[in-house]
């Protein structure tokens, strides 16, 4: 288990550092393959052995080797968290066919919620590739241990979510977007694989955040009643909630109905 946390952890780093051009190029509508990456401040291309996750940024001390330019302190921290949470990850998952379709839907999540945050859009190429990949590793999943049903069920809470939120698009499209639909067909199917309630426990801690957080800045005077808050984060965010805490919500719901005769 350690082994896996540890393995799992190091191959968040580096996918931590293709999140970091993901989130940078794809928004901007440049190609993630070519070029490789260059020093904004001067453009030369940077060197692999200066390219690493988060040790080569400490090595720099943040700078270009050549201009001096200041790197940006959001690279090591996109990367640390991706293998953080890669390393959560394999905690909860231990070995098995679970882990590497959470671990890409994960990554696509981190990506979407870096990108919303920033700009207020849900590139659907990330959507579709994560989507597809999730899809992908499920099908495998289902194949080597012929759980069907657990399939149909994670297609069916993709597809009723789509539903769900494609009908409050459609009739209020000023409360959520489509990029925000197209996301909610991702976390029904990867929620839905380990829990359909998971779904439920998602979107509410989704949308208990975004409460939370519009009531502070409303009284901070940062925000308006009018203000928008980039809905994709907290749903990113909420799905995470659902993974690492759905079982002992679910638990404590329990315990709260039934516990008191
Ligand atoms: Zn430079």
């Amino acid at each position: 288990m350690l082994i896996l946390t540890i393995a799992c952890a190091v191959a968040g780093l580096c996918v931590g550092s293709f999140l970091n051009v993901v989130v940078y190029r794809v928004p901007r509508r440049l190609s993630v393959v070519r070029p490789a990456s260059a020093c904004p401040g001067c453009g030369t291309p940077i060197a692999g052995y200066d390219n690493l996750p988060v040790l080569s940024w400490l090595l720099l001390r943040g700078r270009c080797r050549s201009c001096d330019e200041p790197i940006s302190l959001r690279y090591p921290l996109v990367e640390s968290a991706t293998a953080g949470l890669f390393a959560l990850l394999a905690a909860r998952f231990g070995a098995g066919w679970t882990l590497p379709a959470e671990l890409v839907f994960a990554a696509g999540l981190l990506a979407l919620a870096l990108i919303d945050g920033e700009h207020f859009l849900l590139p659907r190429s990330v959507v579709y590739v994560s989507a597809a990949l999730v899809a992908a590793d499920l099908v495998a999943a289902t194949i080597a241990t012929r759980a069907w049903g657990r399939l149909l069920t994670a297609l069916a809470c993709g597809a009723g979510s789509f539903l769900a939120f494609f009908v409050v698009n459609f009739l209020r499209p000023a409360w959520l977007g489509f990029g925000d639909v197209r996301l909610s067909f991702l976390l029904g199917m990867a929620l839905g694989w380990l829990n359909p309630w998971y779904l439920l426990i998602g979107f509410m801690a989704a949308n208990l955040a975004g409460a939370s957080v519009g009531i502070g800045l409303i009284l901070a005077g940062k925000a308006s009643m009018s203000s928008r808050l980039p809905y994709g984060v907290l749903l990113a965010s909420g799905a995470i909630v659902a993974i690492f805490a759905g079982d002992a919500i679910i638990t404590g719901y329990r315990h709260a109905v039934h516990g008191f005769h």
